[in-house]
């Protein structure tokens, strides 16, 4: 047991193109940060390709079909007008991302390891059913809470999405489902535009915390603890999936929030707490954005040292 680590050398062969700030640098940057000495304990896996029936839990088969056709053998293609950019070896790396979150879902469930963290890219989380979008082609925070339900029959997954960007994808997919629930802190106003304290699901089950350009660690903190924590304790997830990004890091060019290393140590710290209380502790960690390589370098081995429980 402990943490289990999945990553694949294909989500490096994702080349959205020169000066891209998604860029596989960044999955260099993490696995580097997590290759040293103090994670030594953590256990590693190749994540294994991803199913089209796991897209088809969240995408449209129109959607599925679209991607699939337009992944070019050379050059480029755009999908939502230039942020988001498919390359030769883009296929492989979106679904190496989908199957290490089931893979991942699949590991707790199974007492094979505490909890997960997902070393994989693009991100995720503002893809939508049918489209993509701001750098995402699929959700696999999305498709794996509801692989856990699917295959698993879980009853209640819940998402904490602490990445600077709302992830209006993940919303989206979980608005009618009030057995899913969707917590969300990132800055506002800001990309993707959604997210406001307003948009609360059909039970609750949206938490959204927006927070302003600036914000600081204390601030984080007590909004945090006072507006997604107790709604997250109350929904009592049998499984907690982390949209793990890092772009609210004080170093992030992107971002404009002042989250720091010991933010992300914190706030899985408080994560951890409440899967322990409601799901044997059980998470399935997933990278999101992140665009300084050493902050977002530094703030992934905080939030990997919590979930190691060091
Ligand atoms: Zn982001």
């Amino acid at each position: 047991m402990g943490t289990l680590i999945y990553t694949h050398r294909a989500c490096l062969d994702h080349l959205p193109g020169p000066g891209h700030p998604e860029s596989p640098a960044r999955l260099v940057a993490v696995l580097e940060a997590l290759r040293s000495p103090e994670f030594a304990r953590a256990a590693w896996r190749e994540a294994p390709l991803g199913t089209i029936e796991q897209l088809l839990l969240i995408h449209t088969p129109a959607y599925v079909d679209e991607v699939e056709s337009l992944a070019p053998d050379e050059g480029h293609q755009a999908l939502d007008g230039g942020d988001t950019v498919m390359s030769p070896g883009t296929w492989e790396a979106v679904m190496r991302c989908v199957g290490a979150a089931c893979a991942g879902v699949d590991a707790v469930v199974a007492h094979e390891a505490d909890n997960v963290f997902c070393a994989t890219r693009p991100c995720g989380h503002h893809a939508e059913a049918d489209r993509a979008m701001g750098f995402c082609v699929f959700n696999q925070a999305a498709i794996a809470a509801a692989h856990a339900q699917r295959a698993h029959g879980l009853e209640r997954v819940a998402v904490v999405d602490f990445d600077v960007h709302h992830g209006n994808g993940t919303q989206n997919s979980f608005f009618r489902h009030p057995d899913r629930f969707y917590g969300s802190c990132h800055q506002a106003p800001f990309y993707p535009g959604t997210g406001s304290r307003h948009e609360s699901g059909v039970a609750g089950n949206i938490v959204n915390v927006p927070l302003a350009r600036g914000c600081d660690s204390a601030t984080f903190r007590s909004r945090m603890a006072a507006e997604l924590l107790p709604a997250l304790r109350k929904f009592a997830p049998e499984l907690l999936i982390i949209s793990a990004g890092f772009d609210a890091h004080q170093k992030d060019p992107l971002g404009g929030l002042n989250f720091t290393d010991d933010d992300y140590h914190w706030i899985t710290h408080e994560l951890l707490a409440v899967a322990d209380a409601s799901a044997h502790g059980r998470v399935v960690s997933i990278l999101e954005g992140g665009y300084s390589l050493e902050g977002l370098a530094s703030g992934t081995a905080a939030h990997v040292r919590a979930l190691m429980r060091s």
